[in-house]
């Protein structure tokens, strides 16, 4: 007898994230802050009082009121997730029948097609515009002639840095049958959540994250919002314990300090400005043709014949950000002295090859 890897999971390869001693890392949306001081007794004593022999609570009822008091939402919406990751996953399982049609973005967060893939759905990959922003009248129109189930999509984006307006994303919702999965990953940096209109909808599952404004991508803690009868489904199909006890006390403690957490956001939102402008004026100084995108996330999004050229050069000296093959760069916003070197370190690579040119 000979057991065989059905031909679905056969030639997959385990996900694979940049690993390595890199001074720098700004390759992966993560925040620049640690756990702040102020939290570091809640943490003490939560592992002080920890009851290691028991189960966590199956519906995370603490962290799910201190997330729903922070954005001004009803707890009784709310499910908790071990990251957002786990929230597609369990989605695209189990809202999803074999076959049916999910309709993603391109480009988008690349999870969305392997999840989708796992529950044997159908995936439509709708393009976006030149410029990266999304033909909102073309995807509704997809979606209702393939008769989607799903559609899913980050807001604002990643990677491409750029956010839909609420009232697109409202039009989106009310013009289709299809569920719709809005992934608010980074909305902690922007100002068009539609948080406030779950219970208006019964097509609407929005999904935050405890991993970027709130520099907790450790503890793996995300969050499903979405109206009563979703929810309920929601809680069904999870596994029991999904969310563990210590991610569940650390994570109560984080929201249970909002101003110092929304103070974190305005400054990862001013890194961003900051390497913005950085990198405006360096593009200005040496020009290549390179496309910087207006962000609204924690990162900012570069277009360049260069790209692979600057990555390992960044990498040579010890700088991890994230390079995409068909020609884009994604640099998460650092420290005010990681942003100085990253652009420190472009104009080294600009500068040198300017010279190379000209010789
Ligand atoms: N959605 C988007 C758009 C993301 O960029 C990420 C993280 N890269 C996730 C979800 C997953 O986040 P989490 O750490 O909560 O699993």
């Amino acid at each position: 007898m000979a057991y065989t890897l059905n031909k679905k999971i056969r030639d997959l390869k385990p996900y694979d994230p940049i690993q390595g001693d890199y001074q720098i890392r700004l390759d992966a949306n993560e925040s620049f802050y640690n756990l702040p001081e102020e939290l570091h007794t809640a943490v003490q004593d939560a592992v002080a009082h920890m009851q290691f022999n028991r189960y966590p609570d199956p519906v995370a009822r603490e962290v799910c009121q201190q997330f729903a008091a922070y954005y001004g939402v009803d707890p009784e919406l709310v499910t908790a997730c071990n990251g957002s990751d786990e929230s597609i996953s369990v989605i695209m399982t189990s809202f999803l029948m074999r076959g049916d049609t999910v309709i993603t973005l391109s480009d988008d967060f690349s999870m969305y097609r392997f999840y989708a893939f796992l529950a044997e759905a159908n995936v439509i990959e709708v393009q976006k515009r030149e410029d990266l922003t999304i033909d909102v009248d073309k995807l509704i129109e997809t979606a209702n002639a393939a008769n989607a189930a799903m559609i899913i999509f980050s807001n604002p984006c990643n990677p491409t840095s750029l956010g839909l307006k609420r009232e697109d994303v409202l039009r989106l919702i009310r013009s289709v049958n299809a569920l719709v999965v809005l992934d608010e990953a980074y909305m902690d940096f922007w100002d068009q959540s539609l948080l406030d209109r779950v219970d208006t909808f019964d097509n609407l599952m929005i999904l935050r994250t405890c991993s970027k404004a709130f520099g907790m991508a450790g503890i793996r803690l995300g969050f499903t919002v979405a109206n009563k009868t979703l929810t309920d489904a929601m809680k069904a199909v999870k596994s029991p314990y999904n969310s563990n006890t210590l991610t569940q006390k650390i994570g109560a403690a984080v929201y249970g300090h909002p101003e110092l957490m929304r103070q974190r956001t305005k400054e990862i939102v001013h890194s961003r400005e900051a390497l913005s402008v950085g990198m405006k004026a360096l593009l200005e100084q040496y020009p290549t043709g390179m496309t910087l995108y207006e962000s609204c996330t924690n990162f900012v999004y570069l277009k360049t014949a260069l790209a692979k050229e600057i990555y390992d050069y960044l990498l040579d000296n010890s700088i991890a950000i994230r390079y995409f093959p068909s020609g884009y760069l994604r640099i998460t916003a650092g420290s005010r002295e990681e942003n100085q070197a990253v652009l420190d370190m472009m104009k080294d690579f600009f500068a040198a090859r300017q010279k190379a040119v000209t010789e």
